[in-house]
């Protein structure tokens, strides 16, 4: 039994229907209801975790092994090269439903959508010894 006010937990516990593709003990993957590409497809864990820092390390191993599996599948299906594959990971980074998901976004040359750079626009200053000092810092925090 998942939170019964979330969205995706209502669709593990199928409440709410769901064009499934893939399922495990760990994690679930189903098609986005609106689609930004043909194939978008979204892959959760099956236990509910608002964001990427509460899940256990066995489950982000299981849903990086369910991206692995799936990206060049669903791109397949739906003849792409590639994909856009990421997490939209706290409200502030436009994460809607709060409940762990991952996008994977089959691309093609034609489709008009940027990289993930293009989100931004543009780059901040930031000098090498920030990034020294930024990247000590981050590495004593693990
Ligand atoms: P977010 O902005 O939270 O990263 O993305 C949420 C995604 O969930 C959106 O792409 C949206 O289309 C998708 N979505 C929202 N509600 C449903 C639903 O009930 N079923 C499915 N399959 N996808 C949903
Ligand atoms: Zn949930």
């Amino acid at each position: 039994m998942g939170e019964s006010n979330c969205i995706f937990c209502q669709i593990v516990d199928g409440e709410i229907p769901s064009h499934t593709v893939y399922e495990d003990d760990a994690v679930m993957a189903f098609l986005d209801a609106n689609p930004l590409a043909e194939g978008h497809t979204l892959i959760i864990p099956k236990d509910h975790y608002s964001t990427m820092d509460e899940m256990p390390d066995a489950v982000g191993a299981a849903i990086g092994r369910a991206l692995t599996q799936l990206a060049p599948v669903v791109e397949n299906s739906v003849g792409a090269n590639a994909s856009t594959i990421g997490i939209n990971n706290g409200e502030d980074a436009g994460q809607e439903i709060p409940h762990v998901h991952a996008h994977v976004i089959p691309r093609t040359p034609d489709d008009h959508g940027g990289s993930i750079h293009s989100i931004f626009g543009g780059t901040p200053e930031i000098g090498d010894d920030e990034l020294t000092e930024l990247a000590q810092d981050i590495e004593t925090r693990i």
